[in-house]
């Protein structure tokens, strides 16, 4: 998608004198995606952040734990995000005070961190997941071992009953955007398109996950929709990932399960922010060492096991 010429020939400008690399998640609206080096979801960003050896600077276009991730994974590397203030309301349920507090009643509890959590919380978690590895990292811990899984309860959920484990204790977090989706869209939704696979996300409500053909992360989304034979397809998670799918499959259909699913956070990167970062380089995202020190093994242990 090309909507301005001349402001993207000058982000190409700009990102060649700066060897700037320009990461965005599936979430992004379509136009920043559409000029992005990698488009991809928090652990293919994350492993891209920690591999490539070319770029001078990340500029990454997500949410503010996406950009302290790469910062951790290369802290002599500047980040930058094109607007500051795309925050993760999901990762601000969770602070570190309350987190001593539960970890108090479970000592010998592991701590498994979503990646969607603030840098401080990750120096306080002995490995993080994203939705892609979450039931591999669980898997990971062993299994007479105490987890204690945070913050979002409906990921948590997803991932106890795929694997049955008992001895989880869930974070009573949510993502504010995937809770919007409701158990009547989907049935609204099917009602539409009868015969469209329904493919919604783990962060979804349970009951919402209940009605769906396919859970998956938005990478895995990918994979679904590019391998099914299905021509059109019910997307459950934020509506950003349908610029993704079909710019991936121009012959296919993608219809969301609600246009409520609309992550605020994720619209506040523009093309001319972009733009306005290249020039001034103002948003540098900057952490103490120690947070980098601590917050780097939890993430280099998460960026190790396999997604799905
Ligand atoms: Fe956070 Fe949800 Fe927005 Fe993702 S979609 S950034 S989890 S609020």
């Amino acid at each position: 998608m090309d909507s301005n010429p001349a402001l993207v020939s000058r982000i190409d400008q700009l990102r060649r004198k700066r060897n700037a690399l320009i990461l965005a998640h599936n979430y992004e609206i379509g136009e920043v995606q559409a000029i992005a080096d990698h488009v991809g979801d928090s652990l293919q960003l994350a492993r891209i952040a920690a591999e490539d050896e070319d770029a001078e600077m990340i500029l990454f276009c997500g949410v503010h734990f996406m950009a302290e991730t790469a910062v951790i994974l290369r802290p002599e590397r500047p980040v930058h995000m094109p607007d500051p203030n795309a925050g993760c309301p999901l990762a601000n349920m969770v602070s570190s005070r309350q987190l001593a507090e539960v970890r108090a009643e479970h000592p010998d509890a592991a701590v498994v961190s979503y990646v969607n959590t603030s840098a401080e919380i990750k120096t306080h978690s002995d490995i993080c997941c994203t939705s892609a590895n979450a039931v591999a990292v669980v898997q990971s811990i062993p299994e007479d071992r105490e987890v204690l899984f945070l913050p979002d309860r409906n990921l948590g959920d997803w991932v106890r009953r795929q694997i049955g484990r008992q001895n989880m204790v869930i974070w009573n977090g949510f993502c504010p955007t995937h809770n919007r989706i409701l158990e009547r869209h989907v049935k609204e939704a099917r009602a539409e398109r009868p015969g469209a696979p329904v493919v919604v996300h783990p962060e979804c409500r349970p009951e919402v996950r209940d009605l769906a053909d396919e859970i998956a992360s938005t990478g895995g989304m990918v994979r679904f929709c590019a391998e099914s034979p299905a021509r059109e397809f019910i997307i459950g998670t934020e509506i950003g990932m349908l610029e993704r799918l079909r710019r991936d499959n121009p012959g296919k259909s993608f219809w969301p399960v609600t246009e409520l699913a609309d992550c605020p956070n994720m619209k506040l990167t523009t093309l001319e922010k972009v733009l306005w970062e290249l020039e001034d380089l103002e948003h540098r995202v900057v952490l103490p060492d120690e947070v980098v020190d601590k917050a780097r093994e939890p993430i280099e242990r998460m960026v190790e096991i396999l997604g799905n």
